[in-house]
């Protein structure tokens, strides 16, 4: 079978599905293709930032999330393990109505925009179709091949979308040049019954040690903790045990609720990693999403920022198929609008890692100072929220601020909250 759209998008994950449901919206013909047999299922713990819920919004699908399975959250705090609390952020310091953050149950929101991508371009999303190459004309891609239910198919069109993650096929078969890194450290995720009371999110910061506690819907709490890369393995072996008991040492208030974590079944481990690629457009393709610059979560803003990609390529799409043009130069426009934000979240998600996740005591002493001082600075701790919630284009910190943080000496305009960064 060979067929022909104006867009073909590899991947319905964050990225791929909001692009493809963005362009069926302004009548684009659209092919969405997804490896996967149907939406996605199992564990999974997802936080809206206040940037992804506008996007949402402006889809009006904000509002169609079942809203037994979302829990606003206000409040995060910081405390150090065993010790005093850190530092607190409340989101209500931004304007409303996106003034919180939003916890959903496993792929509720992802979940919604399949739907609405199915009913807006009924046959537009193919589940168990796998991408396996790009076709070219000279340097040009004009489509994809693509294994569809164990068939191959050509699919030709004039844009390539990879947006099938940190993985990417489609970015291996452009042969762009990408530095992927893993990081020693992944991510234990559960979503555990919680019969005691959790309203306000808590972060638990060691050495070398991070639980966070996250109130979900259905008087659940999201957890996820940090561990060594390598010691699923030694982890699994020792049974669930010895983590009951070093969450409730952290936390007693949620021993009950940690006392049901029983069988591994309620949990996954997610690895981290973060995705470089050298360009994110060529003549007729273009990468989105981690499939161009995945990040540490830390950030918070890995699904968000391919979310952001998608709203912007699917403004800039018009005119290329207006112009018929789909050269690189052209789709650098795109690059060029979300390539320095993106890259400023990953530095700074990279020095969130570094001092976040350490073991050494010298620098988890630096990182309580730090917090602590945000803590009492009305400005700084403004910057930081405003940079996880996915609204500042600049770094949160310069360099005076950076010395500033580390409370050597007062900040005069410490009462002071920035007039930017609302939107
Ligand atoms: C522990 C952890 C916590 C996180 N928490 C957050 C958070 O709170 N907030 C946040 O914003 N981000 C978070 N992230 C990051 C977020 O999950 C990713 O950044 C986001 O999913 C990237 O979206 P994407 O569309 O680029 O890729 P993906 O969502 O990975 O989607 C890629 C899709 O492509 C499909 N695919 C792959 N290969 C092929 C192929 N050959 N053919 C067809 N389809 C294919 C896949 O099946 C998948 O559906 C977290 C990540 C981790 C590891």
């Amino acid at each position: 079978m060979d067929i022909h759209v104006d867009v073909v998008v590899i991947g319905a994950g964050g990225g791929g599905a909001i692009l493809g449901l963005l362009l069926a919206k302004k009548g684009i013909r659209t092919l969405v293709l997804e490896q996967a047999s149907g939406p996605p299922h199992g564990i999974r713990g997802e936080i809206l930032q206040p940037n992804g819920q506008k996007i949402l919004d402006d889809l009006s699908l904000l509002d169609q999330l079942p809203q037994n399975a979302v829990q606003p959250v206000r409040h995060f705090h910081f405390r150090q393990i065993g010790g005093k609390r850190l530092c607190s952020i409340d989101y209500a310091e931004l304007s409303p109505p996106y003034n919180r953050a939003l916890v959903t149950l496993p792929h509720v929101a992802h979940r919604t925009v399949l739907e609405a991508l199915e009913k807006q371009n009924p046959g537009g999303l193919w589940y168990n179709a796998s991408f396996t190459n790009v076709l070219k004309k000279g340097r040009k891609i004009i489509g994809v091949e693509a294994d569809v239910q164990g068939k191959p198919v050509r699919i030709s069109a004039n844009l390539v979308v990879g947006a099938d993650g940190p993985a990417s096929k489609v970015r291996e078969s452009l042969k762009i040049p990408t530095k992927l890194y893993r990081y020693p450290e992944s991510y234990l995720v559960a979503i555990l019954d919680c019969p005691e009371k959790l309203d306000e999110a808590q972060y638990f910061l060691g050495k070398k040690e991070i639980l966070g506690l996250f109130p979900a819907a259905k008087g659940k709490i999201y957890l996820v903790y940090l561990i060594d890369a390598e010691s699923q393995n030694a982890i699994h072996a020792a049974g669930v045990e010895p983590l009951q008991k070093r969450w409730s040492a952290m936390y007693p208030e949620l021993s009950a609720t940690f006392q049901g974590f029983t069988n591994w079944e309620q949990s996954t481990v997610m690895p981290t990693g973060r995705t470089r690629a050298r360009t994110w457009v060529t003549d007729g393709a273009v990468l989105i999403g981690d499939a161009a610059h995945g990040m540490n979560p830390h950030a918070s803003q890995g699904r968000m920022q391919a979310m952001v990609d998608a709203t912007v390529l699917a403004d800039l799409i018009p005119s290329c198929l207006a112009e018929d043009n789909f050269e690189e130069s052209r789709l650098k426009v795109y690059e060029k609008q979300r390539r320095p934000k993106v890259e400023m979240l990953q530095r700074l998600a990279d020095e969130e890692a570094f001092f976040w996740n350490t073991g050494n005591p010298v620098l988890a002493w630096l990182r309580n100072r730090v917090f602590s001082t945000i803590d009492e600075n009305r400005r700084l701790k403004y910057q930081v929220l405003t940079a996880t919630a996915g609204l500042r284009e600049t770094p949160p910190f310069g360099l005076l601020d950076r010395f500033l943080a580390l409370g050597l000496v007062p900040d005069p305009r410490a009462d002071q909250r920035p007039p930017h960064a609302l939107s």
